[in-house]
């Protein structure tokens, strides 16, 4: 932990040289800032989740974002939770949101906050608006406000108790927080201007009565703060300089900035609002998300197919990859879809260089190769990386029978399959030439069941001392040493780029082969003891990570974290052709 005032955040280290940092707005309004020397030159910035759900990729914008604005301008950055409505919040969110920020590299140090670690001080805030003749308490049912309030293009009423005495209205506010009425009873709300043209405008609540427990001040209130009055005496409170939000906030700004001014606090941030990341063929919305978890489309959360942090940290996705992302996505004011496959290439990119190569069938077809000694088993030494010797090398050993990738033999194949076929020779990996010299099949259905095979003893290593070539190179393991495991391919969790759009049931839009799961596939035994979270190449497949939660030392389970070329790109541009 940090200490002093104003200590920096900290950070791992490659989020701290991270070099890639396409200019934005906000930076440059930063950066002008700083040099005209306003707030003293401090940059201060706040992240403000609600607890009431988990973060998802969007969320990582605004992580991104606002702490690293606070590593880039030497400011600090505070990990505030905004928890002012305890019907939808609990610590079960508020653990899994630290350690997702943690996860994407971001350090808060000291400045772990509550909206509720102000309750007192806020409502000492709305007190003072009452003295000031600028907040009421208001009767109306919550109905009648509604119909009051007025719309786009008619002004709202005044409500009937809108002039009640500055007596009155701190007698009742008094009573609503000892609890003397039930929830709904009576609001307080500020007095603005019930025909002003933005409706946040038109008299909006500060504070409602809400006998309910809340998870860190537990019975201590039964009032509670609205979100626009916490949110702005929040970053106040805690000399916040720039205040960035989403687009939807444009039209709270004036309220944002009508109870700094009134109230005359000492620190009156600006808030500068930014557009929300939106990717295709996945959804942002918290609603919809609770739907995919609620209903079993999805095993929870933190399924590996899901937009959640959560989700992405167990399918295997590095927070370097994320970062880098959100920094490509970039910071703009208008709304615009993001690729899928755009976070794609930033998670192969960042896997590419750091992950080690393994082999994996991951659906196994036997090869007996006929001329290799009963119980003979050679290793191979094969390189970790191959092009970067510093990772190393691990043994592969070599037998008699072996798995091939089913799909990587074809007995009728067209000109243009270079793998194995009857007649038909091939590299394996690391090894030999094989050549395949007869099928076997199940008697029943005529399935082929195993190839037999000759193998070339003088091609040791992968090329013939008499120069001929052979055009196909594929990846096995041997039967006996492999590994039985579990692979999961996950892919795309909907099929439609746009599966939320209006009106849209995104049920509808699910893609039915969103996770494929083999239970057989084999790995090299040099995989066994992997630990979870840990990440592979596997050869011509695929990056692959450890489960997290289902794999065990009985069975491995992998997940497909992204195939090693951009298969969507294909299909996409199949469909604008037809
Ligand atoms: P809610 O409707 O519950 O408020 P929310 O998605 O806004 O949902 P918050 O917990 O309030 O969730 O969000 C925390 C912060 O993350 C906010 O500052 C919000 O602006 C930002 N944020 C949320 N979604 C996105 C997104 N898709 N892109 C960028 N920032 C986002
Ligand atoms: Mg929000």
């Amino acid at each position: 932990m940090n200490s002093g005032p104003h200590p920096p955040n900290s950070a791992t280290n490659d989020v701290q040289t991270s070099t890639t940092r396409p200019l934005n707005f906000i930076r440059t309004i930063i950066t002008k800032d700083i040099k005209s020397h306003k707030n003293d030159g401090q940059v201060v910035t706040r992240f403000p989740p609600e607890p009431n759900g988990y973060l998802h990729i969007g969320h990582a914008k605004s992580i991104c974002l606002n702490f690293g604005i606070a590593l880039e301008f030497d400011g600090v950055c505070y990990m505030r939770f905004d928890d002012t409505n305890p019907l939808k919040e609990s610590m079960e969110y508020v653990e899994s949101i630290k350690a997702d920020v943690r996860w994407l590299g971001f350090d808060w140090g000291d400045r772990l906050r509550h909206s509720s670690d102000y309750f007192d001080q806020l409502y000492d805030y709305a007190v003072q608006l009452i003295k000031m003749g600028k907040a009421y308490v208001d009767s109306l049912s919550a109905d009648d406000i509604r119909s009051h309030r007025g719309t786009l293009t008619e002004p709202g009423k005044n409500s009937p108790y809108r002039n009640r005495s500055v007596e009155e209205n701190l007698d009742l506010f008094e009573r609503m927080r000892t609890g003397e009425f039930e929830d709904g009873a009576h609001v307080l709300r500020a007095k603005i201007d019930m025909a002003s043209p933005n409706l946040n405008m038109r008299d909006p609540i500060i504070y409602r009565i809400r006998h309910m427990a809340h998870q860190m001040t537990g019975d201590q209130w039964c009032i509670y703060p609205m979100y626009d009055f916490t949110q702005c005496l929040s970053d106040s409170i805690e000399g916040v300089t720039h205040s960035l939000c989403t687009l939807e906030f444009e039209d709270h700004r004036p309220l944002y900035d009508w109870y700094l001014d009134e109230l005359e606090v000492d620190c009156h941030p600006q808030q500068i609002e930014f557009s929300r990341l939106s990717l295709n063929y996945t959804v942002m919305s918290k609603r919809i998300l609770n739907e995919l978890v609620e209903q079993g489309h999805v095993n929870g959360w933190d399924d590996p197919r899901m937009p959640t942090l959560v989700g992405m940290r167990r399918r295997g996705y590095t927070p370097a990859a994320i970062r880098d992302f959100c920094g490509r996505a970039g910071i703009t004011k208008k709304d615009n879809v993001i690729e899928m496959s755009l976070l794609e290439n930033c998670v192969r990119e960042d896997l590419e260089e750091k992950t080690p190569r393994r082999m994996c069938v991951l659906r196994p077809l036997r090869v007996v190769i006929d001329n290799y000694p009963e119980n003979q088993v050679e290793e191979f030494d094969a390189p970790n990386h191959p092009n970067d010797p510093t990772m190393g090398t691990r043994k592969v050993p070599f037998s008699r029978v072996l798995y091939i990738e089913r799909d990587d033999f074809l007995e009728d194949p067209p000109k243009k399959f270079f793998r194995l076929a009857p007649g038909r020779e091939v590299r394996l990996r690391y090894a030999y030439f094989v050549k395949c010299t007869s099928v076997v099949r199940d008697p029943q259905t005529g399935e082929v069941t195993e190839l037999r095979c000759m193998y070339d003893p003088d091609t040791r290593g992968g090329s013939a001392p008499d120069g001929r070539k052979v055009k196909g190179t594929l990846h096995w393991v041997s039967a006996e040493h492999a590994l039985e495991v579990e692979t999961r391919l996950c892919d795309r969790l909907f099929r439609n780029a746009n599966p939320a759009s209006d009106g849209a049931d995104f049920k509808a839009s699910l893609n039915p082969d969103s996770i494929e799961t083999l239970t057989a596939s084999r790995v090299e035994p040099s995989l066994a003891g992997a630990m979870p979270e840990t990440r592979y190449q596997f050869e011509r497949q695929g990056y692959f990570c450890v489960d997290s939660a289902d794999s065990s030392e009985e069975k491995l389970v992998f997940n497909r974290i992204v195939t090693l070329r951009d298969s969507w790109a294909k299909i996409e541009k199949e469909q604008h052709r037809s």
